[in-house]
C-alpha cells in the first residue's frame, strides 16, 4: 500500500516510511491510497466472528500487502490481548468500553499495534535498535510506554514536564523499567515537545542513533482504531440492534472518529456518526458554518480532548474531498461546557448506576440529545473513570474502585532521569546512550 500526504506536496511513501517518519515532509498526514471495501459476506456473517478474527480482516485490508499473513495475525492478536465490550447503559444507549487495556484508555490499541509493527520492520532490517522519542502531557506517554514495554529492538524515551502530570499518569510510565526511560524535564509540555523536535532535526544525533516518533497521527496508531468499530457493529448485530446504529465519539484530535469513518468507507454499515466535543468546539463550528477556524485550546475536565486545532481534521477533509454537505450529511456535532459534563455524569449515575468518565460523558449526552426514533446509539467510553478518580468522586460523591492494574502502577517505584529543558544537555545524554 502506498501513502500520500494530505498536503499533496510530499513524495508518496510506503508503509515502512510512513510508520517510521510519522509525518510527511510537507507536514501533511499520511493517507492510504486505497481504502479497500470488505466483501458483503464478511458483513453478512460478522457476528459469528471474534473481535480478533474481525480485526485481522480489517488489518489485512490495510497492511496485508506489506506484512506477511502470519506476522500480521500475530501483531493483531498480541495487540488485542484485552476485550472492547459493548455494555448496555440504558435502553438504546450502549457504551463501547475501550478501557480494558494496560493504561485504561483507547490509546492502548493503537500504541500496542504500532509497537509490534515497528518491531516487525526492525527485525526485517537487521540488528539496529530503534529509539522512540515521545513528549507527553500525561496520557500519550503512558499508552506509548506500555504499548512498547518489553518489545525487543525498540527503546522508548518519554519526556514529561516535572510536576505537571498527575501521580497516576506519572506512575504509568516511570515505574516500568526495561526498555522504557522516563525523562523528567524541568519545564512545561511545550519544552518537552521542543526537545523532541530538535532531536529529530539534529544531524549528528540522527547519525548516532535511529530515531522515530510515536505520534498519534502515525498511520500505525491511527488505522488500528478501526478494529473496535467493526467489533461494536458485530456485537450489536448479535443482539439484533445494528439496523440503524449511531456511533458517538468523544473527540479531541479526531483520530479516533476518523478511524471509524475509514471503517464506513470499507463498507461498515454505521448509519451515522456524532462527534462530541467539550468546550473546544472548532469542529462543531465547522459543521455549522463550513469554516474551519483553529483556536487556542481551552482547559476542561475532559482534558484529553482539549485540542484547538485537531490534526485529523485534514484526514476527514481529504476523505470527503472537502465537501461540507457530504460531511454534515453523515456527521453531526455536539459541544459541552464543564458544568454540563458534570451534570451528565451525575444524571447518568443517578438514573443507571453507570459511572462515566468526563470524556465518555460528552458522548453519552450527545446520544441522549440527538438519537432519533428507530436508532440505537453506541458511545465510545474512551477511558476508565478511575483514571480521573478525584474529579469523578467529587462530582458523583462516590468512592469508585481503582482497578488492580492501575493500583499496581501506583505501587511501583518511580525511576526517572532529571533533565533541564536545554537541548545541548538532552543531546549529550542521548549521545552517551
Ligand atoms: C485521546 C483521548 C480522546 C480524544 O481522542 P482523539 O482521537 O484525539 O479525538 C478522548 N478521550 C480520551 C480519554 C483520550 O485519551
Amino acid at each position: 500500500m502506498k501513502y500520500y500526504s494530505t498536503n499533496k506536496k510530499a513524495p508518496i511513501a510506503d508503509l515502512h516510511k510512513a510508520v517510521v517518519k510519522g509525518l510527511a515532509e510537507d507536514r501533511g498526514l499520511y493517507m492510504p491510497e486505497i481504502i479497500k471495501k470488505l466483501p458483503k459476506e464478511f458483513f453478512d456473517n460478522i457476528e459469528k466472528f471474534s473481535f480478533q478474527e474481525i480485526a485481522y480482516q480489517v488489518a489485512d485490508a490495510f497492511f496485508g500487502e506489506d506484512v506477511d499473513a502470519d506476522s500480521l495475525k500475530k501483531i493483531v492478536y498480541d495487540t488485542l490481548a484485552f476485550d472492547c465490550p459493548v455494555v448496555e447503559v440504558e435502553p438504546n444507549i450502549y457504551s463501547l468500553e475501550l478501557f480494558h487495556g494496560p493504561t485504561l484508555a483507547f490509546k492502548d490499541v493503537g500504541a500496542r499495534f504500532m509497537a509490534r509493527l515497528l518491531q516487525y520492520f526492525v527485525r526485517q532490517e537487521g540488528k539496529e535498535e530503534v529509539n522512540v522519542l515521545v513528549a507527553t502531557s500525561g496520557d500519550t506517554g503512558s499508552a506509548v510506554a506500555n504499548g512498547f514495554l518489553g518489545v525487543e529492538g525498540i527503546h522508548v524515551y518519554v519526556l514529561y514536564p516535572k510536576g505537571k502530570v498527575s501521580k497516576i499518569q506519572e506512575s504509568q510510565f516511570t515505574t516500568l523499567g526495561q526498555n522504557i526511560t522516563a525523562l523528567e524535564v524541568d519545564g512545561v509540555f511545550d519544552d518537552c515537545q521542543a526537545l523532541v523536535k530538535s532531536a529529530f532535526m539534529d544531524e549528528e544525533l540522527n547519525k548516532h542513533m535511529k530515531l522515530t516518533s510515536a505520534n498519534s497521527i502515525n498511520v500505525a496508531r491511527f488505522l488500528p482504531q478501526a478494529f473496535y468499530y467493526f467489533n461494536a457493529y458485530a456485537r450489536m448485530k448479535e443482539k439484533g440492534l445494528a439496523d440503524k446504529l449511531v456511533i458517538c465519539v468523544p473527540s479531541g484530535n479526531f483520530g479516533n472518529i476518523t478511524a471509524g469513518l475509514f471503517g464506513h468507507e470499507m463498507g461498515l454499515p454505521i448509519h451515522r456518526f456524532i462527534a462530541a466535543n467539550n468546550a473546544n468546539d472548532i469542529f462543531y463550528n465547522y459543521l455549522q458554518t463550513g469554516e474551519y477556524k483553529p483556536q487556542p485550546s481551552k482547559a476542561t475536565i475532559a482534558n484529553a480532548m482539549d485540542v484547538g486545532d485537531p490534526s485529523n481534521f485534514a484526514r476527514i477533509y481529504d476523505l470527503y474531498k472537502g465537501n461540507h454537505d457530504a460531511i454534515t450529511a453523515y456527521i453531526s456535532g455536539a459541544t459541552y461546557k464543564d458544568d454540563q459534563i458534570a451534570e451528565t455524569m451525575k444524571q447518568c449515575y443517578n438514573d443507571t448506576k453507570y459511572v462515566l468518565d468526563p470524556h465518555g460523558a460528552c458522548g453519552y449526552r450527545a446520544l441522549k440529545e440527538q438519537l432519533k426514533p428507530g436508532e440505537v446509539g453506541v458511545f465510545l467510553e474512551t477511558a476508565h473513570p478511575a483514571k480521573f478518580k478525584e474529579k469523578v468522586d467529587s462530582i458523583l460523591g462516590s468512592d469508585i474502585e481503582i482497578p488492580a492494574r492501575l493500583a499496581e502502577f501506583m505501587k511501583g517505584k518511580k525511576q526517572s532521569i532529571e533533565m533541564t529543558k536545554d537541548f545541548a544537555s538532552f543531546k549529550n545524554y542521548l549521545m552517551n546512550e
